[in-house]
């Protein structure tokens, strides 16, 4: 455990029936950072949030908060609010009640109740909303008063589940800066449960990736990007080419791995030595190959593929092509660079990348 840790997963196994739902995790929640957790349907995500809120029971392990065991602990004694896209407002009650609901339970008093909910209205920016009933409030409306509700008490953590995910796309991204500002301003942890890779990464200090109740990696953005651990965390991502194959020389610098697609050199990884004849496997991100209708110079990477398609996506394209093996190839372009080149499904073009553009990864 580090000194900076608000919550601490001991070796938590949580199983329903015989149904491992999330396998022995250990995982460091900062003080005051905001950890986004991804990962494909049906990994544990939610149920990792809900142990941490009380509203499941880890069958092993223990759970820490601030330095204590909070296993047996129920919901209404540990300050681990959580907001989720049904929200879960209570529907009879106006925009005020609902935020100052917590507080009333905690015997606050109603002098000190007015001021709070006063000041988390004016923060939120519902203040005019705040003698309407929930039942009549826009979708990001709503979604302020459910933050409202969960801040008034001050928690130390919040938990956060897909909150946004039943937005339009323009207020998901307005209320993601909402989030972040608040976060940032507060200093309070945010725990946001997530299908989305933009909102992760765009908001998280660190990002957790789950499998099949597994985590697979724990990283900054930029480093689960750039540096995947597992084959598993590359596919998820879907931004990186992924070649597997068999070290056929180790020189200097490099690793020369032959796969189905070629032999190509990498440079080497400190966290996966290899050997020569060791299986391996490596990741050229698609925004770090470059497209030629020439061979490449001595020293580079180079296959030649064959053009599949084009694939839009704002102020890049990533072009689809397929090797002469069959593997899969991207390559993110901007539109200037696909002018100049001239493609056309079906057309022929050589792939090429630096020694230093590959990733070998260490946990495959
Ligand atoms: P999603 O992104 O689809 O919400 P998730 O990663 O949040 O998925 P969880 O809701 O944590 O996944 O569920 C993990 C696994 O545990 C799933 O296979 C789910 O069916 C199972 N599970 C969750 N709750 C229960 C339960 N109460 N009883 C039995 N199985 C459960």
């Amino acid at each position: 455990m580090t000194d900076q840790a608000l919550v601490v997963f001991d070796g938590v196994v949580k199983q329903f029936g015989g149904f491992v739902a999330v396998e022995r995790m250990d995982l460091d929640i900062r003080k005051g950072e905001f950890l986004a957790i991804m990962g494909s349907s049906g990994c544990g995500k939610t149920t990792t949030l809900r142990m941490l809120a009380g509203l499941e029971a880890p069958s092993q392990g223990e759970i820490r908060l601030a330095g204590k065991r909070i296993n047996d602990l129920p919901t209404w004694q540990r300050d681990t609010p959580m907001v989720w896209q049904s929200l879960a407002l209570f529907p009879f009650l106006t925009v005020r009640e609902n935020v100052e609901f917590s507080l009333r339970m905690r015997g606050v008093d109603k002098a000190d109740r007015r001021r709070r909910v006063g000041t988390w209205l004016e923060r939120m920016q519902i203040t005019e909303f705040a003698d309407r009933n929930v039942a009549h409030l826009s979708g990001g409306q709503r979604q302020r008063v459910a933050l409202a509700r969960s801040l008034v008490t001050e928690p130390e953590i919040l938990l956060l589940d897909e909150p946004l995910s039943a937005l339009d796309a323009h207020l998901k991204v307005r209320m993601q800066t909402v989030l972040s500002n608040l976060q940032k301003e507060l200093g309070i942890t945010f725990v946001y449960v997530t299908h989305s890779q933009s909102e992760a990464f765009s908001m998280a200090d660190r990002v957790v990736i789950m499998s099949r109740g597994r985590v697979e990696q724990i990283g900054n953005p930029q480093e689960i990007y750039r540096a995947p651990r597992t084959r598993f965390v590359a596919e998820f991502l879907g931004s990186s080419n992924i070649f597997a194959g068999q070290v056929s020389a180790v020189t200097g610098d490099t690793v020369r791995i032959a796969s189905a697609a070629g032999e190509f050199h990498v440079v080497r990884n400190p966290a996966k030595p290899l050997a020569k004849g060791d299986k391996a496997t490596f990741v050229v991100s698609d925004d770090r190959v470059h497209l030629a209708n020439q061979p490449p110079s001595a020293g580079l990477n180079g296959l030649q593929a064959v053009v599949v398609g084009e694939e839009f996506v704002g102020a890049t394209a990533v072009v689809h092509l397929e090797a002469a093996d069959g593997t899969e190839i991207k390559a993110q372009k901007s539109h200037d660079e696909l002018e100049q080149l001239n493609l056309s499904p079906g057309a022929k073009v050589w792939v090429t990348w630096r020694a230093d553009a590959g990733h070998i990864l260490p946990g495959a």
